[in-house]
């Protein structure tokens, strides 16, 4: 197990690269959410993350968030679902996740759709050339969009993406941000952003995001890789 000294050390470090980037940037920290991306960890690193304040956790498998939700449902958290969604298991995500980050195509969007309470989303933008990545192709975005709107139980915040391995992250998220503004002239108040990881988070504040994705550099190397 992680102490929670050196726990508390990775998360000063991270926030105060966060806050060095908004500044930067000209914007404020606060206005960025650091969710925390726990997966391959067990509950017990939630709960200890969660004493020191975190509040917004991210998971990329049904099963293992589920899980993990179920073992903390004691705690007052916010599942951040972030990983390629099966439009089988979307409708059991709603049941604890309260973000989706990863719509990328029409039947996940389906799935999701629903008449009890709305969960907030993000569009997943691909910005590689690889079909096989998550994330909708650039000339479907829009179309994807007007798919989401028109859907009941789903609230949109605005767009998500990984950047890609091999390229500097900057030049990606400066497409990812074009894409935002695409997205936004179509839904004016889907002006959020989620993008920046461990490695590139940096890059992703100086290009607008608001939702960063922070895994190792907070919870340490994930136990079984990944
Ligand atoms: C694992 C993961 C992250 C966090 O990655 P780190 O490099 O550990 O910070 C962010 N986003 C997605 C979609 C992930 O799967």
């Amino acid at each position: 197990m992680t102490s929670i000294e050196v726990l508390r050390d990775r998360l000063d470090g991270v926030r105060s690269g966060i806050s060095e980037a908004a500044r930067q940037a000209g914007r404020d920290p606060r206005a960025i959410t650091t969710i925390v991306v726990t997966k391959f960890h067990p509950a017990q690193l939630v709960r200890q993350l969660h004493g020191l304040g975190v509040r917004n956790f991210g998971e990329n498998r049904h099963q293992e968030a589920q899980a993990k939700a179920a073992e903390v449902r004691d705690l007052d958290l916010v599942w951040h679902f972030i990983g390629q969604l099966q439009s089988k298991k979307a409708r059991q995500v709603r049941s604890y996740a309260r973000v989706v980050h990863s719509l990328d195509r029409a039947s996940v969007v389906d799935a999701l759709a629903s008449h009890e309470h709305s969960i907030d989303c993000f569009v997943q933008l691909n910005l590689t050339d690889d079909e096989g990545r998550g994330g909708v192709r650039d000339s479907e975005l829009e179309r994807l969009t007007e798919r989401v709107i028109s859907t009941r139980g789903l609230s949109l915040l605005g767009v998500m993406a990984v950047a890609p391995v091999g390229e500097d992250p900057r030049a990606a998220f400066a497409r990812m941000r074009a894409a935002s503004e695409r997205v936004m002239s179509i839904v004016p108040t889907a002006r959020f952003i989620s993008a920046g990881m461990s490695g590139d988070y940096r890059e992703a504040i100086l290009e607008g995001a608001t939702h960063l994705r922070i895994g190792s550099a907070i919870t340490g190397n994930r136990p079984t890789g990944g």
